[in-house]
């Protein structure tokens, strides 16, 4: 390939800036496929004085290359961390671009132990659809630096706050949030457009949202959907998704439906406001009655 492809981003990968210093990268809102590379999860990036923190690394490393290249035509500094929100491979696939960099890798302290049990299955499960050339580059990068509640990392004039959240989308969910700018990164805590994936617990991610309601920010990166938007009125939709897919299940397990009735039916009203409803709908809400079903 072409030596000079590093020094500019190319015209496909858009980082826009969305507050001094801090950038952002909106991915497709869709399910990974051979065209898009995996290039669905939204990416960021912190400019400090030291250097920078990369927050998600995309789908592929193709797409954590483009993103690298986008961020070298950005800034020249050194990349210090690169942060992965939770253990999805739309957000970690990515990893291997940044090996070569230096910087140190950093999670919520039981990613480890989810990409070590769940790996070799989302390399399996991927290997069809981005293709053997692509699964083989990709390498499952341990973080180094553990986040167990909260962490503050420093990059010179800035200071990022990190936080480590009970299970909700995962059990290895961390945000990012920087004081300066007051721009939140949610990860998958906050789904926009993108039907909410429930693969940790749907009653710890309502019992965390007022939490996360609670963070001071202007302006929130979620980990699916527009990048941006007001914050904490982006986690309306979701809430209220939540609360209905709740209020039908309970309703469902109330009269004796089947699991299957409830993954039909369950939070039909919702079908009309969110992209990839029946992609994912129908697992949430079988996670969702299984839940309830032992401790309603
Ligand atoms: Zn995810």
């Amino acid at each position: 390939m072409c030596g000079a492809r590093a020094l500019a981003a190319p015209r496909d990968f858009a980082l826009q800036q969305i507050a001094p210093g801090v950038y952002a990268h909106q991915g497709a809102i869709a399910e990974t496929d051979a065209i898009n590379q995996g290039d669905i999860a939204n990416l960021g990036i912190v400019i400090g004085a030291r250097g920078v923190a990369v927050i998600d690394a995309g789908g592929s490393v193709a797409v954590g290359r483009r993103f690298l290249a986008a961020i070298r035509a950005v800034t020249d500094k050194p990349i210090l961390y690169v942060i992965n929100t939770h253990e999805h491979p739309d957000h970690v696939f990515g990893d291997a671009a940044f090996l070569n960099t230096g910087a140190v890798f950093v999670g919520h302290e039981n990613l480890p132990r989810a990409l070590a049990a769940r790996g070799p299955f989302y390399l399996k499960r991927f290997r069809p659809i981005l293709g053997d050339a692509a699964i083989n580059e990709v390498r499952l990068v341990a973080p180094t630096l553990l986040v167990a509640d909260t962490m503050s990392l420093d990059l010179g004039d800035r200071k990022l706050t990190l936080k480590a959240w009970p299970p909700a989308h995962t059990d290895c969910d961390l945000t990012v949030y920087d004081p300066q700018t007051r721009t939140l990164f949610a990860g998958d805590l906050v789904f926009k457009g993108h039907l909410p994936v429930i693969d940790g617990s749907i009653k710890g991610w309502l019992k965390i949202l007022d939490g996360l309601a609670a963070i001071p920010a202007l302006r929130v990166v979620p980990g699916h959907g527009p990048v941006g938007e007001p914050w904490p009125a982006a986690l309306d939709d979701e809430r209220r998704y939540f609360d209905t897919l709740t209020r039908d299940i309970k309703a469902f397990l109330k009269r004796g439906e089947d699991m299957r009735r409830a993954a039909d039916e369950a939070a039909a009203t919702e079908r009309p406001k969110w992209r990839l409803f029946d992609a994912y709908n129908p697992r949430n809400a079988v996670d969702a009655y299984a839940e309830y079903e032992w401790d309603p």
